[in-house]
């Protein structure tokens, strides 16, 4: 296994990196990427004694304590823990696409292993570029809006293409793409998957990060550790070897992985978010108290709707859990409680940072600085005017605004305003599911019986 300074080497491969306009050479070496990069080092260096000689991440679950073991695991890593989603949505599809072809399910096999064996982290990459939104991919004006095959030959295929808004791109060893939605006939050249390393000749990341930049770290005391960087993948006719390809061209399986993936991203994701729901929570409180305003009624109806807020959505990822399905390989959390969580929490999100901005108040934005404080002029006075009540001091009091301002109004802030809409592919798609999965013929029946009506056939 990898320890956090073999992980810094691993990334010195070559790799094409575009960030703010220029060419990063080593990507260990910038800045903006230095906090993120420490994040997921300081994951190996405290993983690299596991007994089974591969980091839990890339254990299959195969039971709800599994799956339980599996969220603690990513709850205590860095952001790429949650995106071997995209390894285990192979692993779920494995059956499927050998049914296909014997010889996906095996490479699905190696690919597995050798993540496992070389301790690698990768990229899920599903979302193409995607063009004229009401447009299929084969009538597209630009028949490259979403990725496809290129060119096929007998040693493997050639793909071009981008991939959008791919997570921790630049900070990972293989980009795992799949297809982005169920392509049809006609649209064998989009069914398109595969595993390719993040150096590997033609693919060219461009990146952006919530990296706080030029500034004080202590202004931001969540990003300057947790800092997201995404990447835009170009794919420029990058070849892919028989042995990575997983699917080209079987069309009536290019939705088994786009779901697979759907389910364990989102697993991921709604964990995420009960966890950042209690510390909205903490923060509110601590927030309110620094203010001297915690029990000011509708102080305390604000705090309550949090804690509701934060509780269902921990209760759904337990109820997710509780109800996993299928077995060995194949057992996933709950279909409909997965995507009705994430999507309650989206759709709520908004509301509880109104709610802790709304307690908090103007300083959230106009903090001075860390530096200001430092003043040997003027700094005794901010401390004194900072301070609202006797039992926090001002300094304390700054540092609690700075971390709703870091989390909820500000760079990394705006990313996860975004990113709880659209990350595992919108609302929308989680509605879908939820339609798909909710038992409608039981709940017009019940709906019939309770009115006494003579249950009306479907048009
Ligand atoms: C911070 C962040 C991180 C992400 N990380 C990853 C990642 O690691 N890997 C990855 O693959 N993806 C990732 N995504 C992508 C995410 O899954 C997509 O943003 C999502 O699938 C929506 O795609 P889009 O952004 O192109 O928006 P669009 O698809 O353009 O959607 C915008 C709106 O248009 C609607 N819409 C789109 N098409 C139609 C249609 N035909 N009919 C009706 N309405 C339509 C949608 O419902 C939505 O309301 C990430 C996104 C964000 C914001």
């Amino acid at each position: 296994m990898l320890t956090g300074e073999r992980y810094r080497e691993s990334l010195r491969d070559g790799r094409v990196v575009i960030l703010d306009g220029r060419r990063v050479d080593d990507v260990t070496k910038a800045p903006e990427l230095a906090g993120a990069i420490d994040w997921v080092a300081d994951t190996y260096d405290r993983y690299v004694s596991t007994p089974s000689g591969a980091h839990p991440m890339y254990d299959i679950p195969a039971s709800v304590g599994d799956l339980r073991r599996r969220i603690e695991v990513l709850l205590d890593c860095d952001m790429t823990a949650s995106l071997s989603a995209a390894v285990l949505a192979l692993a779920s599809s494995r059956s499927p696409l050998s049914a296909a072809d014997t010889r996906y399910g095996e490479r699905i096999d190696v690919f597995i292993e050798e993540c496992r064996r070389n301790d690698w982290r990768v990229a899920e990459a599903i979302t193409d570029a995607k063009g004229d939104r009401m447009l299929p991919p084969s009538k597209q004006h630009d028949p490259d809006a979403y990725l496809r095959v290129v060119e096929r030959r007998p040693e493997g295929i050639v793909v071009r293409g981008c991939k959008m808004h791919i997570t921790a791109a630049p900070l990972v060893h293989e980009i795992v793409v799949l297809p982005t939605k169920q392509m049809k006939r006609g649209e064998e050249d989009y069914a398109v998957a595969f595993a390719v390393p993040a150096n590997t000749p033609g693919l060219t990341t461009v990146a952006v990060t919530t990296a706080p930049r030029q500034r004080d770290e202590r202004d931001f005391p969540v990003s300057r550790h947790h800092a997201v960087p995404d990447g835009t993948l170009l794919f420029d006719d990058v070849f892919v070897p028989n042995e990575r390809v997983f699917l080209a061209g079987e069309v009536e399986h290019s939705s088994t992985l786009a779901h697979a993936l759907g389910t364990w991203e989102r697993t991921s994701s709604i964990a995420g978010s009960a966890r950042e729901a209690d510390l909205l929570v903490g923060l509110a409180q601590l927030v309110a108290e620094s203010n001297g305003i915690e029990r000011v009624p509708h102080i305390r109806d604000k705090i309550a709707e949090l804690i509701i807020y934060a509780t269902m959505v921990r209760a759904g990822v337990e109820a997710a859990l509780n109800a996993a399905y299928g077995e060995g390989d194949d057992l996933r959390p709950d279909e409909l409680f997965t995507n009705v969580t994430k999507c309650f929490a989206s759709m709520h999100y908004h509301s509880m940072l109104r709610n802790l901005q709304d307690i908090a108040g103007g300083l959230v934005l106009t903090a001075p600085s860390h530096a200001d404080l430092d003043d040997e002029e003027i700094g005794d006075q901010l401390r004194r005017y900072l301070q609202a009540s006797p039992s926090m001091s001002g300094t304390d009091r700054l540092r609690i605004f700075h971390a709703v301002r870091d989390l909820t109004a500000d760079a990394l802030g705006g990313w996860h305003m975004v990113a709880k809409i659209m990350s595992g592919g919108g609302m929308y798609a989680q509605k879908m599911v939820a339609r798909n999965h909710f038992d409608m013929a039981a709940a017009r029946r019940s709906a019939a019986q309770a009115i006494g009506l003579d249950l009306p056939t479907r048009p």
